[in-house]
């Protein structure tokens, strides 16, 4: 059977970025994803761009996942945007915290996503496929790798169905945060996260925010590369490659693929990996 693969947009922002997904994404649905996510950005600013854009997916006939933050929200207000994407269609969520833009207080009647998978599944009942974040590298605001790995082990058992990872380039990571996870009961599909590399200063400011490491020899070839875009997309189109071949070869579950609204990067992934066509 052909691995399960699948792909994440963020909702855009313009008319002309919205044009350029639609256009990304038909060139994208030509590897037969298992469904598309979009990201929800916390704090309002972008829900209304994140319903429109699984709406659109969903009108295209692909499955749509909606990223669902609940930082800072009301469990009233969760509710009936919970129920607007039950009347849109939508049978995937990615069911996440989130993280409050600065400036933001506390105050909202959820802590963790657990709470948020609880809500889900004592309102929606099985409604919803759920999925939930891991981090094989730590999440950056854990008190350790044990607590962050308890809380991981936590919400899924709170109903999730399966589990993204945090992208990562450390593939022992991975299968040690896997195990440990099994080890603790769990035994939903816990799939990694594919960052393909593109642009090597957006790719190091991202994962200093996120907590993903780019190991020591990536990063000195990425630096050593100075402004050489080509040189940099051919050596990272190497590296992710190999990883996701390493992936492969070990059984994961799937891929799912940070597209960064660009179909080019994860396409040349792709056909390396002989899982499309030329
Ligand atoms: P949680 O699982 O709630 O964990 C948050 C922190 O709290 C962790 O440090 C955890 O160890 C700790 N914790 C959990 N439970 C407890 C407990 N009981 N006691 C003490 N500590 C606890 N962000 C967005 O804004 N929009 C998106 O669309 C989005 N999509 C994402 C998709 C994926 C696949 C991933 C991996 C991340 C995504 N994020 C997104 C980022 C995410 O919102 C942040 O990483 C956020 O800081 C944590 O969200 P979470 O759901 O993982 O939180």
């Amino acid at each position: 059977m052909a691995l399960p693969l699948s792909f994440e947009f963020f909702p855009p922002k313009t008319p002309e970025g919205a044009a350029k997904l639609r256009a990304a994404r038909q060139r994208l649905y030509a590897a037969r994803p298992q469904f598309c996510s979009v990201t929800y950005g916390a704090g309002g600013s972008t829900q209304e761009g994140t319903l429109a854009t699984v709406a659109e997916i969903l009108a295209e006939g692909m499955d749509a996942a909606a990223h669902f933050s609940c930082i800072g929200a009301t469990r009233e207000r969760v509710r009936a945007q919970l129920a607007e994407l039950q009347r849109m269609g939508v049978k995937r969520l990615v069911a996440l915290r989130g993280d409050l833009p600065s400036g933001y207080g506390l105050g909202g009647e959820f802590t963790y996503a657990r709470d948020l998978v609880a809500f889900i599944r004592a309102e929606f009942g099985a409604a919803f496929h759920i999925e939930v974040a891991a981090y094989p590298e730590m999440h950056p605001q854990a008190r350790s790798p044990q607590a962050d790995l308890q809380a991981f082990a936590d919400k899924v058992r709170a109903g999730a169905d399966g589990a993204i990872t945090q992208y990562f380039f450390n593939t022992d990571a991975y299968f040690r945060f896997v195990d440990d996870a099994y080890a603790l009961g769990v035994e939903v599909p816990i799939v990694p996260g594919i960052m393909p590399i593109t642009n090597a200063t957006q790719l190091m400011r991202f994962s200093d925010a996120c907590g993903a490491e780019i190991p020591r020899w990536i990063r000195l070839r990425l630096q050593g590369y100075g402004d050489d875009v080509a040189s940099i997309r051919a050596f990272g189109l190497d590296v992710v490659t190999d990883l996701c071949d390493q992936l492969r070869t070990a059984g994961v579950p799937g891929l799912h693929f940070y597209t960064m609204n660009q179909a080019e990067p994860t396409l040349a992934i792709l056909q390396r990996l002989g899982m499309i066509g030329e």
